[in-house]
């Protein structure tokens, strides 16, 4: 009896589908306190212009878990989605933003562009707009300042009912950005339904885009598509040199990615700005 019970909980660990459920248990668990124990905060991951001058950020989250180590959001933004923590942990990330940038702004007269991640859940929210906009207000904040990034997970049938509340955000300068574009199925449709102001290319065409002519021609059809419908298009996970002049070239208007600048700390930031590099030969 007992053999077969360790049998069993060797084949449990074996299974992928099994480690995968047990680790999104105790990442679950874990991030239940971690908003209390301020293991939680942002980093900052610099965007170019055209011209290789600093245009703004994009905002990420981070969590040093004291017990399961450093866990990429990629890994417990999702847990946080299912197990109905998305609503208070898209506030915190909102907040510790805010916080930050108001900071910089006011320790060193610096402002940028800066780009927030939301989860669909948060847009589901009824009271998201008004959440949002009061933050903004009390922070001092103009909207104009703000990107709000959406991937494309958002489902068709949730279009009618976030409509209104994206409209909301617009009217006070916000930006809506459609995140990882190209890698969904529904891009066009939600295009023609959505009122978006950037596309970001996902950085799964950057690999490919230097090498194999087809992804070029994809990377091409989506600044046309972009172009066409007055939208920026950034390109993101650049790495290298040959793949932003091959970015260039085909007209994307901005760059992301570890070839300028990692995701940095606040200080790291305003030592990237301040040292106001410039990435392109003039
Ligand atoms: P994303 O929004 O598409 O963010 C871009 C990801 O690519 C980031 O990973 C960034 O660190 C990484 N990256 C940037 N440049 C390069 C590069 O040159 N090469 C490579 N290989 N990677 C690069 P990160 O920070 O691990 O975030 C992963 C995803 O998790 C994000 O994808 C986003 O979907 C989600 N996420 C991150 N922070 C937040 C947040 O505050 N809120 C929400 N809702 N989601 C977030
Ligand atoms: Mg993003
Ligand atoms: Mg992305
Ligand atoms: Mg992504």
């Amino acid at each position: 009896y007992e053999s077969k019970r360790l049998k069993n909980r060797a084949h449990l660990f074996q299974n992928p589908m099994q480690d995968s459920y047990l680790r999104n248990l105790h990442i679950e668990q874990a991030l239940r306190g971690a908003l209390e124990n301020h293991e939680l905060y942002m980093v900052y991951q610099p965007q170019i212009t055209g011209n290789g001058t600093f245009y703004g950020v994009e905002a990420l989250v981070r969590w040093n878990s004291p017990v399961l180590g450093n866990v990429p959001p990629d890994a417990f933004i999702p847990v946080a989605e299912t197990s109905g923590q998305m609503p208070r942990l898209g506030r915190y990330i909102i907040e510790s933003v805010f916080r930050d940038i108001k900071k910089i702004q006011n320790t060193h007269q610096l402002m940028f562009y800066t780009s927030i991640n939301l989860s669909v859940r948060q847009l589901l929210e009824a009271d998201f707009a008004t959440y949002f906009i009061s933050r903004m207000q009390k922070e001092n904040i103009s909207g104009v300042w703000l990107t709000l990034e959406i991937t494309e997970s958002l489902l068709i049938e949730d279009i009618p009912s976030v409509l209104p509340l994206l409209h909301t955000l617009k009217s006070y300068g916000v930006q809506l950005s459609m995140d990882d574009f190209g890698t969904g199925y529904s891009s066009l449709s939600m295009l023609r339904m959505l009122p978006i102001d950037e596309l970001k290319i996902d950085k799964s065409f950057m690999d490919a885009a230097v090498a194999d002519r087809s992804a070029q021609q994809m990377v091409q059809s989506i600044v046309t598509i972009g172009k066409n419908l007055e939208m920026d298009v950034v390109a993101e996970g650049v790495e290298t040199r040959e793949q932003l002049e091959m970015l260039t070239h085909l007209g994307c208007d901005r760059f992301q990615g570890y070839y300028f600048a990692r995701p940095l700390d606040t200080e790291a930031l305003v030592q990237f700005i301040t040292e106001q590099q410039t990435f392109f030969d003039t």
